[in-house]
């Protein structure tokens, strides 16, 4: 459903309300699907993926300018499909009701936990990983049992437009809608009184929808940024880690919520490690400008934001390490930068990047290094480099973040079995595989009195059974 009339924001807010309004309607009424109609409804999300997944590379990549199609595939298409073959497999046994204990005081009776659909799910999401933000929360909230309405960014025109006809072709409107628009669309969309909101994107807007949210008691799930750190300690081998940390930064161009903001080494280890980033990022991209698996920046606003700040760090004194070739920006690119002494006031050490750009940060001391991550927002991802596992868990025991991945970047997303999400700034709830069926479901309570309720027959009024009961409880 796009804007019914973008030039008029009431009449697009009202067409709105009417998709929820059919969703509502229908979560109320229709009772609670059973797992072959939860089933039905993931293979039908499952075939749009399938049918259109050489669609949506295109559609992306032209949004991005440049987007690799591969990673489109490995990082998007994929772990969507994943996640829709994980609860496909998985439903029927998540809506098991879980028996629970009863105290020998309320004997005889039985209790259960039964996970039951919230009603109608909105969920917003981001331009970066525009398919699978948008698809896996969907994929949890339909294995709940629930109905959906989407809202794209407004950043991925071509990848929005084809989610909203493809999605209507193979989803009633009543079950799943696109709702496609900006951040007045952003804002409607946030007021509506969903059941639940499921909000990906930046921590300034995750405050905005928290707000809006509140307004209806709408609870949230809010997947934000930050700046997550990678800690290499004296140890681990600088190619490894360089092979890692280039991965998981230049992705997508280092547009990854997750991807390394920053990596502390140790101070004799910093320019050796620099190199050898750069020498990865030779590797692994040898050309820049024309290379179809080098992403571009999103649009120009976002590539002016990373060129000042790489030209700030270059005019307060900083070393800037940068691959680039001839016709880098003119493609909308900025190569993969990394930066030794980045200054302590200014974007790259202050904001999350979120772009290809790494400040190499070293260290005098392990008690240093948490400091400097400790002095910021706990993280949405936090990576470690070392073969020994107790490094690995004194910085654990110290620093918390969302998750993290070990001697490694970003794996620990496409874990079906882990939860993914943030904490603190970096976000609230978590979802993904059973998580996710958990976060869009209400735990309901439910508990069966036995052939006598002894609780009952011992007043009022109170007796000396009462009295006597209290007494031994009480001791
Ligand atoms: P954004 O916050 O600018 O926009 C996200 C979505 O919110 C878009 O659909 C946008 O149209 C909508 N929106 C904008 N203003 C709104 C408002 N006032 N009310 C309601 N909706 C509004 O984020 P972005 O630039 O698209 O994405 C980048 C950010 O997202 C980064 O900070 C990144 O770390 C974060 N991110 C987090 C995750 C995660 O899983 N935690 C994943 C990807 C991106």
């Amino acid at each position: 459903m796009a804007d019914a009339n973008p030039r008029d924001p009431s009449l697009a807010a009202a067409a709105m309300r009417a998709a929820f309004d059919v969703q509502h309607a229908a979560s109320r009424n229709g009772g609670i699907p059973s797992a072959a109609a939860r089933r039905d409804r993931l293979d039908r999300l499952k075939q749009l993926v399938l049918v259109n997944a050489d669609a949506f590379a295109d559609a992306i990549s032209a949004d991005f300018g440049t987007r690799s199609r591969t990673e489109t595939k490995l990082l998007e298409i994929i772990p969507t499909l994943s996640a829709i073959k994980h609860a496909r497999k998985a439903v029927s046994r998540w809506m098991k009701p879980e028996r629970r204990r009863v105290e020998a005081t309320f004997q005889p009776a039985k209790a259960w936990v039964r996970h039951e659909p919230l009603g109608v799910i909105g969920i917003i999401s981001p331009w970066n990983y525009p398919l699978q933000l948008a698809l896996s929360p969907l994929v949890d909230a339909l294995a709940a049992g629930n109905r959906a309405m989407l809202k794209p960014s407004e950043l991925t025109p071509a990848f929005s437009a084809l989610l909203e006809s493809t999605i209507a072709a193979q989803f009633a409107a009543d079950e799943v809608t696109v709702v496609t628009g900006g951040t007045e669309t952003g804002k409607a969309f946030s007021s509506l009184p969903f059941d639940h909101l499921l909000f990906t994107g930046s921590t300034a807007v995750g405050r905005e929808v928290y707000k809006a949210a509140a307004a209806n008691l709408v609870p949230v799930t809010l997947e934000l940024g930050g700046k997550s750190p990678a800690m290499l300690f004296d140890d681990y081998s600088i190619e490894k880690a360089a092979r890692s940390i280039a991965f998981g930064k230049f992705v997508n161009a280092g547009q990854t919520c997750i991807a390394p903001d920053y990596v502390l080494v140790p101070r004799a280890k910093a320019q050796a490690l620099a190199e050898a980033i750069l020498a990865q990022t030779r590797h692994s991209y040898p050309q820049v400008a024309g290379n179809a698996d080098y992403s571009g920046v999103i649009s120009e606003r976002h590539r002016l934001r990373l060129t000042g700040a790489i030209e700030a760090a270059r005019d307060a004194g900083a070393t800037i390490l940068a691959h680039e070739d001839e016709g880098t920006s003119a493609a909308g690119k900025i190569g993969p930068t990394i930066v030794l002494g980045a200054p302590a006031e200014g974007l790259l050490l202050g904001e999350e990047i979120f772009g290809p750009i790494l400040p190499i940060i070293p260290y005098d001391s392990e008690d240093e290094a948490i400091a400097f991550m400790l002095a910021r927002e706990r993280p949405l991802a936090l990576y470690a480099f070392s073969d020994r596992s107790s490094d690995h868990w004194r910085l654990l025991d110290r620093v918390i973040s969302g998750g993290v991945t070990l001697n490694g970047t970003l794996m620990h997303i496409a874990q079906e079995s882990l939860p993914f999400g943030g904490v603190g700034a970096s976000g609230i709830g978590a979802y993904h595989g059973e998580e996710g069926f958990k976060r869009f479901s209400h735990a309901r309570a439910i508990h069966k009195i036995g052939a006598v309720n002894v609780f009952e027959r011992m007043g009022p009024p109170w007796g000396k059974t009462a009295a006597f009961v209290a007494r031994m409880l009480t001791r």
